[in-house]
């Protein structure tokens, strides 16, 4: 198990926490471009940042675009392909920018 700090506490903890047990705040160990990134598909469609993870996953495994969309809309029946589509491609690009 990874450990990093927590962006608001500055507390170690471990990396795959959902929320940071001292303080509270959600995905405490993810940068400031990837919390930006969960408001971005948040206002694609409400709660899209819980999927942000999980697309982002799909894509380092290589599962491609049409695997990944059925996947999160399976997990979120309300989905629209429209708006999966959108928040699949603002994830690949948030990759993208964050290349070293
Ligand atoms: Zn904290």
């Amino acid at each position: 198990m990874a450990l990093g700090s927590c962006r608001e506490c500055g507390q170690q903890i471990s990396t795959e926490a959902l929320s940071c047990p001292h303080c509270g705040v959600p995905s405490p160990t993810e940068s400031e471009e990837w919390i930006k990134l969960e408001r971005q598909l948040d206002a694609i469609a409400p709660g899209g940042g819980r999927l942000a993870l999980r697309i982002k996953q799909d894509i380092e495994a290589g599962r491609g675009q049409v695997h990944t969309i059925k996947g999160i809309r399976d997990q979120d029946r309300s989905l629209g392909l429209r708006a999966a589509k959108r928040m699949y491609e603002a994830v690949e690009q948030h990759l993208f920018d964050s290349e070293p």
